[in-house]
């Protein structure tokens, strides 16, 4: 990367930076994608979406998209950079170097149009801290054709010059529960007139706890942590209502089938035991991030070009990216953005991200792309 284009691309991130906007909100975002795009004549497709762009380079089969996501968080700034944001949202999960990446890498595929082997679909996907950015853009349409989808997300455990790369889960399945329990109200001295809610919860919590460490092989993960239980006002009276919530991690699809079976088989078979009724509600949340077993392992070695890739280990927080490999083969990876040994973790009010970690990024994505045009054009 030329030092002018590198020089450009921090401009536009610390612009991106300085101007967050949340999930589903993402308006100014989505024009400035707009014309940045037509700057580079790259013409925005014509997809039914409130924001985020989708846009094509190139022509023809196969197509490969590359997917960015744009939106902040509802958190107050604390880094004191010169281009710290003040409007009260934050680019504290790095989506600013996400959307720069691609837009880059944009400018890069233009210059190239004439090798690409086939499209390359544009994806700047709005809302994935709510996770229903994923889910909007294939409700729109916007994998049709398309043979595989890469993503990636800043990694600041990770340095500039790094890629973490794995085949198979890299980001977890994320469950989000909250069960509400109805039993019958009754004098604390004649429980036997009421349904003990109290007891009911506290069993099925109880029995809850059995699920990961009795029926998930130990050589498989997961995670299941009631975190919240709010039931009864007083000492003396046996309450009617109560609930609990919490959530699982998992990082196998079919482990996390799993365990959300037997979740609502131990909530439902307590409750009838005690007579209580009980509702389970489940949150929106992503899948696992999983990473095809073919694909992944040519993104790895063509990487090596301009990163240090790593085998890395998954993280247990979610990634709406999980929703499109739930339709198509994908492969995310983290990029490295700090590497310092105490940087600010994602979400937090002092998270940075260091420019010097965008021509990686860039990279990533154009080099995938090309990878794949070939691999699928050679099928
Ligand atoms: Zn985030
Ligand atoms: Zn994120």
């Amino acid at each position: 990367m030329t030092d002018t284009f590198y020089s450009k691309l921090a401009k536009v991130r610390h612009y991106i930076h300085e101007h967050p906007e949340i999930s589903e909100q993402e308006y100014e975002a989505t024009k400035y994608i707009k014309n940045y795009l037509s700057e580079l004549e790259i013409k925005p497709l014509d997809y039914p979406l409130e924001t985020g762009v989708i846009a094509e380079i190139g022509s023809g089969l196969p197509i490969i998209a590359l997917r960015a996501d744009i939106d902040a968080l509802p958190i107050v700034e604390r880094t004191n950079l010169d281009y710290a944001s003040s409007n009260g949202a934050m680019h504290a999960c790095g989506h600013d170097f996400h959307q720069t990446s691609l837009l880059g890498a944009a400018e890069i595929l233009k210059e190239r149009e004439a090798e690409l082997n086939g499209t390359v679909r544009l994806i700047f996907q709005p809302a994935e801290e709510n996770f229903q950015g994923g889910y909007k853009v294939i409700e729109a349409g916007g994998l049709e054709n398309v043979s595989a989808i890469i993503g990636y997300h800043n990694n600041p455990h990770l340095k500039p010059g790094q890629i973490g790369l794995r085949s198979g889960a890299i980001m977890a399945g994320v469950e989000q529960f909250k069960v509400i329990v109805n039993g019958v109200s009754a004098h604390a001295a004649r429980p036997d007139l009421g349904v003990d809610t109290v007891l009911v919860i506290t069993t099925i919590i109880n029995n809850l706890q059995n699920i990961v460490s009795r029926t998930v092989s130990p050589f498989e993960s997961a995670v299941l942590s009631v975190t919240h239980i709010d039931v009864g006002t007083t000492w003396n009276v046996l309450p009617a209502n109560g609930y609990f919530e919490g959530t699982i991690r998992s990082f196998d699809p079919e482990v996390r089938l799993s365990v959300i079976e037997r979740f609502e088989k131990v909530v439902k078979a307590v409750s009838q035991q005690f007579d209580a009724r009980v509702e389970i509600n489940w949150g929106n949340a992503p899948n696992v991030t999983f990473n095809d077993r073919d694909l992944t392992p040519i993104i790895f070695e063509n990487s090596k070009k301009f990163a240090e890739v790593i085998e890395t280990l998954p993280s247990t927080g979610g990634e709406d990216f999980a929703a499109y490999q739930e339709k198509i083969p994908g492969v995310f990876a983290f990029v490295g953005s700090n590497g310092e040994e105490n940087a600010p973790d994602w979400h937090h009010d002092d998270f940075i991200v260091r420019d010097e970690s965008l021509p990686v990024a860039v990279n990533y994505f154009v080099e995938s792309a090309f990878a794949l045009l070939n691999h699928f054009k050679k099928e």
